[in-house]
């Protein structure tokens, strides 16, 4: 289906950017457009104007700075997959990256729309969770950062209001971190039925649950045994929804099978 028409501006500098958001109601953020694309030919979304963020060179940039790494908000995968900073500092990012759909996809799309969005089925919402990331968003009264636990609020629902900018994700950097990733795809690199990140640090356990709620849930388990994972994600009372690739009942073993998963790769890594 054609797109519906739109307005279309490409600022060249970040404040501008901000200015035309804040300006024109209807107003939306084009970034790598894998996921805004296809939902405005679905015509399920209809923004007024497209501002296209592709010249802003400067939310490209991947650093660390002391203890942290930070993604700009329009870095691709295929930029997390072959930074070096990545690499050195947080590599459970590249490789997480490396398992979203195909090339393409990964050439286009960026983090900031993978977060922005916030599809349940994303794979890099639930990992930022359980790393313990935050986020930089500039708005008219200026910049503030909002832990993962508070950025996600439903699905396309984001602490990102409108006519506000993400600027980038702050990832402690921890080379040797232990830290894990598990899903259930529907095919190779396919969509996830049920994933889950973990990273285990300090004897503290952050487990990241997606594809089970509007918005990953966050368990911290006792200890990283299995016994104690399991109870933490039957202590989350999860209530997943029921589709065409998996009833709630088996969604909800699928997390559980997920989560155990995760934290076992994330305990042998800490070794
Ligand atoms: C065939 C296919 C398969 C896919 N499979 C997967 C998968 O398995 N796992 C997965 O995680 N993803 C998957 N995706 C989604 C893909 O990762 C998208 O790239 C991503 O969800 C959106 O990123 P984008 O850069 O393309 O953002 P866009 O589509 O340009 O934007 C998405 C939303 O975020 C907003 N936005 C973007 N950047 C900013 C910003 N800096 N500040 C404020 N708002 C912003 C936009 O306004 C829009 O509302 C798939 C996509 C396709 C087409």
């Amino acid at each position: 289906m054609l797109l519906r028409e739109v307005e279309y501006a490409r600022p060249s500098s970040v404040d501008e950017a901000v200015r035309l958001l804040a300006s024109h109601d209807g107003a939306r953020a084009l970034a790598g457009g894998q996921t805004l694309v296809s939902v405005m030919k679905a015509r399920a979304a209809s923004p007024d104007v497209l501002v296209d963020l592709s010249r802003l060179d400067d939310l490209r940039e991947i650093t660390v700075s002391g203890d942290t790494l930070q993604l700009g908000a329009m870095a691709t995968y295929t930029q997390l997959m072959a930074s070096s900073e990545v690499d050195v500092s947080r590599p459970i990012l590249a490789e997480v990256a490396a398992q979203i759909a195909d090339v393409q996809v990964r050439n286009r799309g960026t983090i900031g729309g993978n977060i922005c969005s916030n599809d349940p089925t994303n794979h890099l919402p639930p990992l930022l969770l359980a790393l313990g990331a935050s986020m930089t968003i500039r708005g008219a009264d200026g910049d503030r950062t909002v832990p993962a636990d508070e950025f996600f609020l439903g699905v396309y629902l984001t602490a990102v209001g409108e006519g506000e900018l993400l600027l980038f994700v702050s990832v402690p950097a921890a080379a040797k971190a232990a830290d894990g990733f598990a899903s259930i795809t529907i095919g190779r690199d396919g969509t996830c039925i049920a994933n889950a990140a973990a990273s285990v640090s300090g004897g503290e356990t952050r487990v990241a649950l997606g594809c089970v709620d509007a918005v990953p849930i966050l368990v911290t388990p006792a200890a990283t045994d299995e016994d104690s994972v399991r109870e933490a994600v039957a202590d989350a009372g999860l209530e997943p929804p029921s589709d065409v690739h998996a009833s709630a009942e088996y969604r909800r073993h699928l997390a559980t099978v997920c989560a155990v998963r995760a934290v076992q790769q994330a305990v042998e890594r800490g070794r």
